[in-house]
């Protein structure tokens, strides 16, 4: 493993602050090593607006759009550069102005290094009770200037192993027959499981439409559209005959007995999506769902997106891993945490025509990271 410029001892500390991971160091070793905690600079964070250009219109179950805003950021320390990104979906509740309200007032000069990391991150998340997605940019940049200082990539700061990265599904969004079709045609060439957004009045005939096209395990998003839970079941029964293998947020996100009657007596499993997000949301879900689906931009980013992925399994839930439209830049950051997911939905930045960075590749229908240290992104332009 590499280690550059840091000493073992700098490279513990990282990786209990990043991963909570050491069990690959020798801890005699590395307590034997002096430690290196001299201040080698002053933490930069520059941020600018960066519109993101969909490919096609993105419509849900309530909503359709052609951009979605974003914020990219950037942390310099040391000679090195973490790339962060905000990417800000409008019911996510924060606008472009937000964030860069937001970010106007972080204030990274008293940390003396980004192996701060815990430290960093609570003063960052304190700052306002919201702005998640501003906090994942910071975050996300964070862990990806650590990488590069440490020279490794950022799964091997969490212990994980890009070999066991799932299949990632790619989003087929609710158009007419004919769309629907010719997505559905391109996308099964390249993609091993795909996912579809139902919850409007015509979920068979989108579902009959790509069967008519691929026989690839499908898992569908209701964004909270079914409002109805015999409804619901009777669907689902449905869906399982075609085979659908998962359900994300069927019903409304305050209907939690509803959710768990839905799902003790579904056949397929039930993952909540809008119905959560950070960490001290999991505990509510046991019970009540088979799942949650983290995303970065709801929960803070890497570091509680960590968290959460042991929190739901001492809870026996299932993880999901989902992103907003994004580019490589925060859909790298997710993918480095993949492998520790049960699904993967990491289809954002597949989905933009303008992605500012390179550096994630869509292999056998799966979203792989370079072996580059950080999030292995590099800029496009
Ligand atoms: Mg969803």
């Amino acid at each position: 493993m590499k280690q550059n410029n840091y000493n073992r001892r700098t490279f513990l500390t990282a990786s209990i602050l990043v991963a909570g991971s050491t069990t690959f160091l020798n801890q005699d070793t590395a307590l034997s090593s002096p430690v290196s905690t001299e201040k080698k600079g002053v933490m930069k964070l520059s941020f600018r607006p960066y519109e993101l250009k969909l490919n096609n219109p993105f419509t849900l179950a309530t909503s359709s759009r052609t951009v979605t805003p974003g914020v990219q950021v950037e942390i310099e320390f040391d000679g090195k550069i973490g790339y962060g990104e905000a990417s800000l979906p409008p019911y996510l509740g924060e606008s472009t102005a937000s964030v860069l309200a937001f970010l106007e007032r972080v204030d990274l000069t008293a940390f003396s290094s980004p192996f701060e990391t815990e430290n960093i991150l609570d003063y960052v998340d304190k700052i306002t009770e919201n702005n998640t997605a501003a906090k994942a940019a910071v975050d996300i940049a964070l862990h990806d200037l650590i990488g590069k200082l440490l020279g490794v990539p950022c799964y091997q700061l969490l212990g994980l192993s890009p070999k066991q990265i799932p299949p990632t599904t790619f989003t087929i969004s609710i158009a007419k027959p004919d769309v629907i079709r010719e997505q559905t045609q391109d996308a099964a060439k390249r993609f091993k499981m795909l996912k579809v957004k139902l919850g409007r009045d015509n979920d068979k005939e989108i579902i009959e439409t790509i069967r008519s096209v691929t026989d690839l395990p499908l898992i569908v998003d209701i964004n909270q559209g079914w409002k109805d839970k015999r409804y619901a079941l009777d669907k689902i029964y449905w869906l399982q005959e075609k085979g659908i293998i998962m359900v994300e947020q069927p019903l409304p996100k305050s209907w939690w007995e509803e959710a768990g009657w839905l799902t003790e007596r579904s056949p397929l499993p039930i993952f909540a999506d809008e119905s959560l997000q950070r960490i001290h949301d999991v505990m509510k879900i046991k019970g009540y769902f088979s799942g949650i689906n983290i995303k970065l931009m709801k929960c803070t980013g890497i570091h509680e997106a960590w968290k959460m992925i042991h929190l739901a399994r001492a809870c026996h839930l299932s993880v999901m891993l989902g992103c907003m439209t994004e580019t490589s830049c925060a859909i790298a950051a997710a993918v480095h945490l993949s492998p520790a997911a049960d699904f993967v939905d990491l289809d954002g930045n597949l989905l933009i025509s303008n992605d500012l960075f390179q550096g994630v590749h869509l292999e056998n229908g799966r979203q792989l990271p370079t072996n580059l240290p950080g999030l292995g992104i590099e800029k496009k332009y």
